[in-house]
């Protein structure tokens, strides 16, 4: 897959960008990451990419010419065609079920705004825009490597067990189940029995339900769409009692 990202900041993304799965995802060729930086689209001496706000008002917003010419400068890198998804707090809420639409493309392009934001008229050459939580960011830069860690591991051939991905958190609309590894014995706290049984049916089953009580407890949001037996329904409506409880 090909991500291409508008920045004024590139150097942001050599780092997180580098290093353990995503920089070896890079390595193997299996993500190509370019940076496009708005500042080389300018005409000015100080390359300006952001103004005063029509009608006033705080702050700075980023000027269409410079993003527009980098997003067309990044289109045309090729190969094919590519989605534009420019990054803002007012954008539709980033999940894993777009993680897995967007792993399926070839190429995306990612626009990062600063500042009080993009010019509306910006919005025009995008496809869609995205946000990564109900919070205030400096810069989109940071939402980007979000996405792009999410959608990467989710590329074939980038995680070494296939399976990692399958069975996590979101992927069957519940939250994952806990995790322990050795020791056996931590500060007086123990790893549950059925985890060191051997038995695959029972260790299944232990860890469905546990990720329907966690759910319950802290997302009972995700159980509305879960697929669950009654029996299950029940588990969950026991659990968010004793958190009520609580
Ligand atoms: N004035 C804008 C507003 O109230 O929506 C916020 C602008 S923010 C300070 C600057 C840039 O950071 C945005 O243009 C966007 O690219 C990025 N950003 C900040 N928070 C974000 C979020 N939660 N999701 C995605 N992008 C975000």
């Amino acid at each position: 897959m090909v991500v291409d990202v508008i920045t004024i900041f590139p150097e942001m993304f050599e780092g997180p960008m580098s290093v353990s799965i995503i920089g070896s995802a890079r390595e193997r060729g299996l993500l190509e990451l370019r940076t496009h930086d708005p500042r080389d689209h300018t005409c000015d001496r100080h390359r300006t990419t952001d103004d005063y706000p029509y009608g006033g008002g705080p702050g700075m917003v980023m000027k269409p010419e410079p993003l527009v010419a980098a997003i067309n400068a990044a289109r045309t890198a090729g190969p094919g065609s590519a989605p534009v998804a420019i990054l803002t707090p007012s954008g539709r809420p980033f999940d894993q079920q777009q993680a897995h639409e967007l792993s399926g493309l070839d190429r995306l392009i990612l626009v990062c705004g600063r500042y009080e934001g993009i010019d509306e008229r910006v919005f025009a050459y995008a496809d869609m825009t995205i946000s990564i939580g109900d919070y205030v960011l400096t810069g989109g830069e940071l939402p980007a490597m979000v996405v792009i860690d999410a959608v990467t591991r989710l590329l074939p051939g980038v995680l070494g067990d296939e399976a990692s991905s399958a069975d996590e958190s979101f992927t069957d609309g519940l939250l994952e189940y806990p995790q322990y590894t050795r020791p056996a014995e931590y500060e007086g706290m123990s790893v549950p029995d059925v985890l060191l049984s051997g038995h695959h049916a029972a260790i299944a089953a232990y860890r469905r339900a546990e990720a329907i009580r966690k759910t319950a407890q802290v997302r009972p949001d995700l159980l509305v769409a879960a697929n669950l037996t009654d029996h299950e329904r029940r588990l969950a409506d026991e659990a968010r009692k004793e958190t009520d409880r609580d």
